[in-house]
C-alpha cells in the first residue's frame, strides 16, 4: 500500500520548492507533474511540430519515455534516456507547455505516466489535478496559492538565479495566461478539491509553509 501526498496549485505558487523540501524531510518520492507536459513540449520543439498541429503532439505523448529520479540535490528528468533536468525550464518550453497539456490526449497518456510512476511507492506530487483526478483518493490533499504579484515575483527570481532569461513582465504575462489555461482545460483543470486544505503562501516563508504540511502529513499517516 502506497502513501500518497498530493499538491496542486498554480504556477509559482511554491509547489516546486515546498514539495522537494518535504519529500527530503519525510523520505517521500518526489513527483513533478508538470516536468511530464514540459518533456512533451521538449520533444515537440525538437522535433519542429507546430503547436497547431495536435495529432503529431499527441503522438509525441504516446512514443516518449519519462523517467524521474529523486536526488537530495534535486530531481532529474530524463526524456529518452537523455538528462533534460534544464533544458525543460527553457523560455521556450515554458510558452508552449500551457496548450500542449491541454490536449485531451496527451494528459490522458501523462496521467497514465504519472500514476505509473508512483506504484507501490510513498509519494508527494505535484501538479494542477492530482487531488481531483490522478489521485482523488490521496491520503493528504493540499491546494497551495499566494496572489498573482507575488507568484510572478517568486518565478522571476528563480529565473534569474536558473540563467534563464525573462522580464518580469514577461513572466508575470505568462504565469496569467497560464492561470486562465489552467483553469480551463477540458479534463483535469486547476480546481480546488472539495476534501483540499488551502495553504495561502503569500505571506508565509517556505519554512513556515514546509512545517505547516509536515504538521497535516503527520497527523494523516498515524
Ligand atoms: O508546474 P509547471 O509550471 O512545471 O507545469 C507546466 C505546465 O504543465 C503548467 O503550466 C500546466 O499547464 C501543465 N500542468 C498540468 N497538469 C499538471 C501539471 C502541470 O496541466 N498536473
Amino acid at each position: 500500500m502506497s502513501f500518497i501526498v498530493g499538491i496542486d496549485g498554480p504556477a509559482g505558487s511554491g509547489k516546486g520548492t515546498v514539495t522537494k523540501a518535504i519529500s527530503n524531510k519525510l523520505g517521500l518520492i518526489n513527483i513533478d507533474t508538470g516536468s511530464t507536459y514540459r518533456c512533451v513540449a521538449l520533444e515537440t520543439l525538437n522535433r519542429g511540430i507546430s503547436i497547431e498541429d495536435k495529432e503529431a503532439i499527441i503522438k509525441v505523448a504516446n512514443e516518449i519515455d519519462i523517467k524521474i529520479e529523486t536526488k537530495e540535490d534535486g530531481d532529474r528528468i530524463y526524456l529518452n534516456g537523455k538528462d533534460v533536468t534544464k533544458e525543460i525550464r527553457s523560455k521556450e518550453v515554458t510558452k508552449i507547455v500551457s496548450p500542449v497539456s491541454s490536449i485531451v490526449e496527451v494528459r490522458l497518456r501523462m496521467v497514465d505516466v504519472q500514476r505509473k510512476l508512483a506504484e507501490g511507492k510513498d509519494i508527494i506530487m505535484e501538479g494542477r489535478d492530482i487531488c481531483t483526478y490522478v489521485f482523488p483518493n490521496a491520503d493528504v490533499k493540499i491546494y497551495l496559492d499566494a496572489s498573482l504579484e507575488e507568484r510572478a515575483r517568486r518565478r522571476f527570481e528563480e529565473n534569474q538565479e536558473k540563467g534563464i532569461d525573462m522580464s518580469y513582465d514577461e513572466v508575470l504575462e505568462n504565469i496569467e495566461k497560464r492561470d486562465y489555461n489552467d483553469k480551463h482545460k477540458e479534463i483535469g483543470s486547476l480546481t480546488l478539491a472539495p476534501d483540499s486544505i488551502i495553504v495561502d503562501t503569500t505571506n508565509l516563508r517556505i519554512e513556515e509553509v514546509v512545517e505547516k504540511i509536515i504538521g497535516i502529513i503527520k497527523e494523516k499517516r498515524k
